[in-house]
């Protein structure tokens, strides 16, 4: 999937046909996150969605903050949000509050009183949940449901005026109570909460619910299509309602479409928000979060992220989505365009015994297989060098060509090595290989009369830098942690989703890099400096192996 291309969805054919009939000649969107947790990939489809048709439309798309909730709200999730936007390659034509049109949603709250159509309720937040009926039986009236249109007015403007305390009243729609939809049921528009909000402070202690505030806003910004995830199907006869009862600007229209599931991990804020505060992860930015800002510490392009969502699709189609389909949309991305380089993680020595000593020779390798003009580099190779652990086995099978007593292996860009000697700790364990090099293998040269199959990378002990390299895998053992219900999901959380390997040793070409450079490890993996790397202390991130391991695992 290129970018070039322009998605087709059937929301942008609802959006052609409304343009070519003239009902509209400007599209407007919105993005509408409520500010009470970092944004997560699942917000990226609603954001991959909203701008893209802004971007393809030259319409316009507002950020609007959904602040109606004033007790879970935060000043740092409103700029990590605008951060993430950003940073996913999006510009907002406006920024908006829905604490912007506080005063604007109580004057339609007003509205509907003087109308008749709403009413202060007395009851109790328990009392009004056991009249509300269920699915199969309608609900019953409260007995404050009739007071007049005088009473409510003066009793809404003295829970304005702080007159009373929390949970003492609520504003509450007259529509019906025996609605088969349950959200038509006199849903609460108003309720008292003595709480400070992080963009109005003390002004308001009457905050609007979020099905009231949503749609007017959407009104009062002039959107022309309100695009929002399936579980709000069953709200858009409220919105509408309200949209024909008040003297609203204009009346969006609301579309639904399935929200991103993703297996392997979590994508609701609520829980999120868990394995932040009980210390699960380390911060909404661990690398192993579904979040925006994890992915991108862990290197994860903007690009990738976009890819993923356009491949996905949009649909009313609820299904769950492999992870491997985002790690391959990493791969994709990286792959052509990827410096190569060496870095061994678990690092064993070995010493070229045949190689003079004091003496080294310059290598100029490509800095990617495929691509000349990515250009060279230079890497040393001398008498002592490290090899990775995993390249060397004591009784190696027959389908191992790496290295074993007695074996041969190139080692990558340089030279044939044959294995004579291995030194060994107390416990039997290698801790150090001997081994002799064939000075014609140089340069690829194949040796005489016998086939060097396995290629391996490695570093120059005298000419590398010390790494910290943290391995990253699934946050979840379990594709789905929420299957079992008589379990809490933390309970399948990876116990190896991270390894830290401390003592790794990398070409030294990495310690003089840009930050922003995503690498990929020979025979390894993909890289990306962690945002605590620094040039005294390297800290590498891995993004994703070459090769997806999982696919192996469920095949
Ligand atoms: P969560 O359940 O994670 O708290 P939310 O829907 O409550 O998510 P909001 O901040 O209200 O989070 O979401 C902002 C916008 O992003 C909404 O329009 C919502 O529909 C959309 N959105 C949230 N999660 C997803 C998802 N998984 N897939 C697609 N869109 C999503
Ligand atoms: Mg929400």
């Amino acid at each position: 999937m290129t970018e070039d291309v322009k998605p087709v969805n059937f929301i942008r054919q609802i959006i052609d046909e409304d343009l070519s009939s003239g009902k509209h000649t400007e599209i407007v969107t919105r993005f509408p996150p409520e500010p009470n947790g970092y944004l997560h990939i699942g917000h990226a489809k609603s954001i991959w969605l909203n701008f893209g048709i802004k971007d393809d439309y030259q319409g316009k798309c507002t950020l609007r903050f959904d602040d109606t909730n004033p007790v879970r709200e935060d000043a740092e999730f409103v700029t990590a949000i605008e951060e993430d936007v950003r940073w996913l390659g999006y510009k907002w034509t406006a920024i908006a509050h829905a604490s912007d049109y506080f005063e604007q949603f109580h004057d339609y709250a007003v509205e509907l009183i003087r109308k008749g159509l709403a009413y202060v309720d007395s009851l109790g937040a328990d009392e009004i949940r056991n009249l509300r009926g269920t699915l199969s039986e309608p609900g019953a009236d409260s007995p404050y449901r009739n007071r007049s249109i005088e009473e409510n007015l003066a009793l809404f403007s003295k829970m304005r005026a702080g007159e009373f305390a929390n949970g003492e009243h609520v504003l509450r729609a007259k529509i019906d109570m025996s609605s088969p939809n349950i959200n038509l049921r006199d849903p609460i528009l108003y309720r008292i909460r003595h709480h400070p909000h992080q963009r109005t402070g003390d002004k308001w202690c009457i905050y609007p619910m979020y099905d009231f505030a949503h749609g007017q806003g959407d009104a009062i910004e002039g959107v022309t299509h309100s695009l929002c995830t399936l579980e709000f199907e069953d709200h858009r006869a409220l919105y509408e309602w309200f949209i024909e009862n008040l003297s609203v600007p204009s009346k969006p229209r609301q579309i639904e479409f399935s929200r991103l599931n993703l297996n392997y991990t979590v994508m609701s804020k609520r829980m999120l928000t868990q394995l932040v505060e009980q210390g699960y992860v380390h911060g909404w930015d661990d690398p192993r979060m579904p979040t925006i800002s994890g992915l991108r510490r862990r290197g994860y392009t903007p690009a990738s992220i976009r890819n993923f969502i356009a491949s996905v699709g949009i649909t009313k189609k609820s299904n769950i989505i492999e992870m491997g389909v985002l790690e391959n949309c990493i791969r994709e991305d990286l792959d052509p365009v990827a410096p190569r380089a060496m870095a061994v993680l678990r690092p064993l020595k070995v010493v070229i015994e045949n190689y003079p000593e004091g003496e080294s020779e310059i290598l100029d390798v490509p800095n990617h297989p495929a691509n000349p003009d990515m250009g060279t580099r230079k890497i040393t190779l001398s008498r002592e060098i490290y090899i990775d652990r995993d390249d060397y086995m004591d009784e190696p099978p027959k389908k191992f060509f790496r290295l074993g007593p007695g074996r041969e292996v190139r080692l990558r860009y340089g030279f044939i090595v044959k294995c004579t000697d291995v030194i060994r700790d107390v416990t039997g364990q290698a801790i150090e290989l001997r081994v002799q090099f064939d000075p014609e293998t140089r340069g690829g040269n194949q040796p005489v009369g016998r086939k060097i199959k396995g290629i391996i990378h490695w570093v120059s002990a005298n000419h590398c830098a010390n790494a910290e390299i943290r391995l990253y895998d699934r946050l979840f053992s379990q594709a789905n942690p929420l299957a079992d219900k008589t379990k809490e999901f933390t309970d399948s959380i990876n116990p190896e989703s991270l390894e830290v390997l401390e003592n790794c040793k990398v070409e030294m070409s990495l310690s003089t890099s840009s930050s922003d450079t995503r690498y990929q490890f020979e025979r390894t993996g993909y890289f990306y400096p962690d945002k605590e790397s620094s040039a005294g202390k390297l800290i590498f991130n891995r993004i994703v192996t070459l090769r997806d391991t999982w696919a192996k695992l469920a095949g």
